[in-house]
């Protein structure tokens, strides 16, 4: 009998990448192993639900290329299966002049990366958006917005359908090779898999290292929303972003209106004091220590320490994060800001204190790590599931 090709972590990336091996080869025998009772539960349900165009991304990188093909599977997935899209499009706003020459490099990378973007003035900023102010702004068409959390879930019940075996609150413990495979362990069972292909999110490189050590580790950063009230969200109808730092373009409060008409305001950009902590109170001891004993993470600091400050200040700071979000639209008050959710991006970040920039993935012997998935991994989840069944056809 053939042994069966796992894939770990039920995320998006993990969820799309049996997708993927499924409909290339239906006999292939295919386990999906979740440490958590359901799938989805870390960042794939805790995003801002944004199908990305993909104009940030250095032309010719892997996120460039599958942002835009993702972003069409995506689109077309939801179609297909009936599930919330709309392609509401987007605004990027300058607000101070220093912001137009970057406003103007996006829309040169727009045209490099094959994505539609329109340059509006502020009259034509107010037909989109009426009450964002700016300078100038680009407008992209095609980006929407989904429910990530419905996409996950439809995709495991469509492997199941498909015969695949999923293995709920299993955490793969144990990576290790024997003979043409690898025995993947888990508290209380083992199997002997063919292949593995582990999409672990926010325990990437602690799943790598179950193999060998990784060549980046994972800092969470944790991004905190506020809600818009009711009057506060009829100020904002699709998605208003600022112009991005090119070095941090996860960084810069923006309104993102989402599918089920809710309005998200943030984020703020802060260290997790755990891999999953979701409020300032959750802290893993076991965490915290792995962060603070990695020299790329005080490298990191010391190059981006202003940042950092300024986004804990915010963070602790209702009156700076209104400041910020009034420069997009000014009519925004106080008691508009209500508690939002928060969701840990998983960013790897190299020894010398870079962020990796692109999605990476690492072959060892037979398994494949995704050691670095951040935004837009869920919009480009469709086609990153495409790549890695390439990926393990290849060797
Ligand atoms: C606040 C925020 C906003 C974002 N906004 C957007 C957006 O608008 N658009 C967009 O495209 N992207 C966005 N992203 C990024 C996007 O959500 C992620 O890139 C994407 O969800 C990554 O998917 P994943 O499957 O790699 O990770 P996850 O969804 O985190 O899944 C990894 C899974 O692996 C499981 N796992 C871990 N270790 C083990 C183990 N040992 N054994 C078994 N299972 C294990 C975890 O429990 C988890 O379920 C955002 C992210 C955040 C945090």
């Amino acid at each position: 009998m053939t042994s069966p090709t796992c894939v770990i972590g039920g995320g998006l990336v993990g969820l799309a990448t049996a997708w993927a091996l499924r409909r290339r080869h239906p006999e292939l025998p295919l386990l999906l192993l979740e440490k958590e009772a359901e799938v989805g539960t870390h960042q794939t349900g805790r995003n801002s639900g944004v199908v990305h165009s993909g104009i940030y991304y250095s032309p010719g990188s892997l996120r460039a290329r599958l942002c835009r093909e993702g972003a069409e599977r995506m689109a077309a997935f939801c179609e297909a299966e009936g599930l919330p899209f709309r392609r509401c499009g987007k605004v990027i706003v300058a607000t101070r002049p220093e912001e137009l020459p970057r406003l103007e490099a996006l829309a040169a990378r727009a045209q490099a990366n094959g994505i539609e973007a329109h340059r509006l003035g502020p009259e034509g900023l107010a037909e989109h958006e009426p009450h964002a102010t700016g300078l100038a702004a680009l407008r992209l068409p095609a980006t929407g917005i989904t429910d990530y959390g419905a996409v996950a879930r439809r995709l495991k019940a469509k492997l199941l359908d498909a015969g695949v075996a999923i293995h709920l609150g299993r955490e793969a413990t144990g990576l290790q090779p024997r003979g043409e495979g690898v025995l993947v362990r888990w508290r209380g069972g083992e199997i002997f898999a063919d292949r593995v292909i582990t999409c672990a999110g926010l325990h990437a490189d602690r799943v790598h290292g179950l193999q060998s050590p990784p060549p980046a580790r994972i800092i969470p950063f944790r991004g905190e929303y506020h809600l818009l009230s009711p009057e506060g969200a009829a100020l904002v109808k699709g998605l208003i972003y600022p112009v991005p730092d090119p070095a941090l373009p996860f960084l810069g409060v923006h309104l993102t209106r989402g599918i089920h008409g809710e309005v998200d305001a943030g984020p703020n950009a802060v260290l997790a004091l755990a891999r999953e902590g979701y409020t300032w109170s959750t802290l893993s001891a076991r965490d915290l220590a792995e962060v603070l004993t990695y020299p790329g993470f005080w490298r990191l600091v010391r190059k981006q320490v202003r940042t950092g400050a300024y986004e804990v200040a915010r963070s602790l700071s209702k009156q700076l994060l209104l400041r910020d979000l009034r420069r997009l639209v000014p009519a925004l008050q106080a008691d508009h800001l209500l508690p939002g959710p928060a969701g840990v991006r998983a960013q790897a970040v190299l020894p010398n204190g870079l962020l990796a920039d692109d999605f990476l993935v690492a072959r060892v012997g037979r398994c494949l790590h995704v050691l670095n998935a951040p935004s837009p991994a869920a919009t480009a989840s469709l086609a990153i599931g495409e790549f890695l069944a390439d990926r393990m056809a290849e060797g």
